[in-house]
């Protein structure tokens, strides 16, 4: 298949359409990008890129990096996790509170909000540092040496982040955050500040389509067995209540931000990631969702 063909084609096909989405307000610094922008960047497996749009620009990759944070821990301490959490789709909002009270503190899976927190938790207690930590892995995974935290979305998501700080407070009303709060809720904002390019960020998920190895350098940055589940949690789990329609729709593993990326992995072939800001009422990308269903519809080439 010609890949820059058919990207460049679904390209222009979209960004002609209306754009009915609306930039996330509630983290104010998210809401002064520019919606009009709009950019895809698919990497195959042997790391070769094609891209259309505005592939250079950097965006917040925000819950993205959740699929980051969890192949750090997976890597770490591996089915142990599972003790923490489970790897259920929660078919509730990203971040939702309610199945927390009757399932004890145990989050649904770990790319929900309450999942999440749980594993910044457990980086709290596996390093002394887990801000530098992190940030160090972060680097290795996307070969991105100056890749770094953003200040200023970090403190933004501080000021409004109500919903947050109740969730770790109420997990720690279990028992299942061990460190101190406002230790981990720091590292989740900061975890959720990463800023990357569609094209970077489209290598950085290579590992995925590549048994858990990193494009190019093939070095193991998760075992093959742990990339299989992490893909298996993006396809249940990665876009919250809207789970289900992106299987449908779209057919691939994949996690969205409400920063509006979105990255989808067909295992064995090739990782895409777009970024369009505006997004849907279920907190994903408007365009990106538009542009993954045309996507896979025109090259029949999906997990199903
Ligand atoms: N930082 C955001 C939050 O916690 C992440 C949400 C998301 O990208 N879905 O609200």
């Amino acid at each position: 298949m010609d890949c820059q063909h058919i990207v460049n084609r679904i390209y222009d096909q979209i960004v002609q359409l209306e754009d009915r989405g609306a930039v996330a307000s509630y983290i104010p610094e998210l809401a002064k990008v520019d919606p009009k922008q709009f950019g895809v960047c698919l990497t195959t497996k042997d790391g070769k890129q094609h891209s259309s749009g505005d592939t250079q620009v950097l965006f917040s990759i925000q819950s993205v990096a959740k699929v980051l944070s969890l192949s750090l821990v997976l890597s770490k301490i591996g089915d142990d996790l599972w003790k923490r959490m489970d790897f259920e789709p929660s078919g509730s909002a990203f971040n939702s509170l309610v199945q927390l009270e009757s399932e004890n503190g145990i989050p649904r899976n770990p790319l929900i909000n309450a999942g999440a927190i749980v594993v910044c938790d457990i980086i709290c207690s596996l390093y002394e540092n887990p801000k530098d930590e992190l940030l160090e892995y972060l680097r290795f995974v996307s070969g991105i040496k100056d890749l770094t935290y953003s200040k200023d979305i970090a403190l933004s998501e501080q000021q409004t982040g109500y919903r947050n700080y109740a969730l770790v407070n109420f997990i720690k009303s279990f028992g299942n955050i061990k460190n101190d709060c406002e230790t981990v809720i720091d590292l989740y904002f900061h975890l959720c500040s990463i800023e990357m390019t569609c094209e970077q960020l489209s290598y950085t998920f290579g590992f995925l389509s590549n048994q858990g190895k990193q494009l190019l350098t093939q070095k193991e940055i998760v075992t093959p067995n742990q990339a299989k589940r992490i893909n298996a949690i993006m396809q249940t789990c990665g876009f919250y209540d809207e789970a289900g329609e992106f299987a449908f729709k779209v057919g691939l593993p994949g996690k969205s931000g409400v920063g509006g990326g979105i990255v989808a992995v067909l295992p064995n072939a090739y990782t895409i990631a777009t970024w369009s800001p505006s997004l849907n009422k279920h907190g994903n990308s408007y365009r990106g969702m538009q542009f993954l269903e045309a996507f896979t519809t025109a090259t029949q080439d999906t997990v199903f």
